[in-house]
């Protein structure tokens, strides 16, 4: 059996640090914003070089609290694209602005720059980039496309924890950037978690504020905010494992160069690479013409396959109406081609080329 991710491998290689971890905040009962929620975020912060890090209840809601501090609400458009999470352009739901899709690039699966500028109204307020699978997107042009335009920068950092684009950890160079530990992302815990980082100080204090009832002294309100924050033991334990973090995704890029070589030669595309970005391989997802064939194949050898994301988001039904007659030719065309294959840390060679030979056997 080949999973998708092992928790449970990683979680008894760190055993006695979370354990110890763990124990230490029962023994310490500050559940509530306690030392290590304060001390993973100027570890982040530090971590990514950006001046501002403020935990939360999780990925969605980093993103929802980022669209509140920078004032997106009805009226406003937000430019993102259709193959992600759903939770990207639920945040842009929430606060009452109005999604606006637009195409990838059917190579790296990110924003289509071009399709970028395409979209911009008088209406437009932010962008929303998803650095999909770990890829950072072309983050240099679209931040000179924000900057021309005067629209708010937000990046969807939820799957590319510690990925670079020349030079620039994703998350430090948009105006917020949103993270996730949901316990399968590069950097999880064990329930769930988020973060949203910024450069200004000003939204910091929004953020802090509407992460707690939008109160900075207690008992009194300045905005109706909400009950999301990041709990402390699982802080304690994302600084146990904040610093594996480098090695776990330098383990990733491992394995993604393993399985590019076994899978060398078959009619698949291998996920899209840049000299001067790095790939954090949050999924490692190929595209290819035979996928139930395939999927077939590795269930039947009990190695687990996924299809992230089978319905693109103009597609969705909680999406209502709206985009019916909305046409994304290439993120249509990726869905119903991809595949995301086995990936993480303490995968080993021989289950890369396990999963591989059922590949190119299925393929043949
Ligand atoms: C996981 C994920 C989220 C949401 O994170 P949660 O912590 O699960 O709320 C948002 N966007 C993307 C692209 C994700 O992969």
């Amino acid at each position: 059996m080949i999973p998708m991710v092992d928790l449970k491998t990683q979680y008894l290689d760190l055993k006695s640090e979370i354990d110890s971890a763990v124990l230490g905040v029962l023994g310490a009962t500050q559940f509530i914003l306690g030392p290590n929620v304060k001390l993973l975020e100027s570890e982040i912060g530090e971590h990514l070089g950006v001046p501002h890090a403020l935990s939360c209840g999780s990925g969605t809601d980093a993103l929802h609290l980022a669209m509140r501090a920078a004032d997106i609400g009805p009226g406003d458009e937000v430019i993102t694209t259709a193959f992600t999470f759903i939770a990207t352009a639920e945040a842009i739901a929430y606060v009452g602005a109005t999604p606006v899709f637009v195409d990838i690039d059917p190579v790296t699966f990110n924003i289509d720059p071009g399709g970028l500028v395409a979209a911009i109204t008088p209406r437009t307020k932010a962008v929303v980039v998803v650095h999909l699978f770990g890829l950072p997107c072309p983050l240099d042009v679209v931040e000179s496309v924000c900057i021309d335009n005067n629209l708010v920068l937000i990046e969807d950092c939820a799957q590319s924890f510690g990925a670079r684009h020349n030079g620039r950890m994703t998350g430090t160079v948009g105006l917020l950037g949103c993270f996730s530990f949901f316990p399968s992302k590069n950097l999880g815990g064990c329930g769930d978690g988020g973060m949203v980082t910024t450069p200004d100080a000003d939204l910091a204090q929004k953020i802090l504020s509407l992460r707690n009832h939008g109160s900075h002294v207690r008992y009194y309100h300045d905005s109706i905010g909400y009950n999301s924050r990041l709990d402390e033991i699982q802080a304690a334990i994302l600084r146990v494992k904040l610093k594996h973090l480098e090695r776990f995704n330098r383990e990733r890029q491992r394995v993604a160069r393993a399985y590019n070589k076994a899978l060398h030669g078959l009619a698949i595309q291998v996920p899209f690479e840049q000299p001067n970005s790095s790939h954090v391989f949050h999924q490692y997802t190929i595209l290819c013409e035979d996928r139930s064939k395939i999927i077939d194949s590795l269930t039947k050898a009990e190695i687990a396959s996924a299809i992230y994301y089978p319905v693109p988001l103009h597609r969705q039904k909680a999406l209502g109406e709206s985009f019916r007659s909305l046409s994304l030719p290439h993120t249509e065309w990726v869905t119903e081609r991809c595949l995301s294959l086995p990936i993480f840390p303490e995968m080993s060679q021989s289950q890369v080329d396990r999963v591989a030979e059922v590949i190119s056997a299925a393929i043949r």
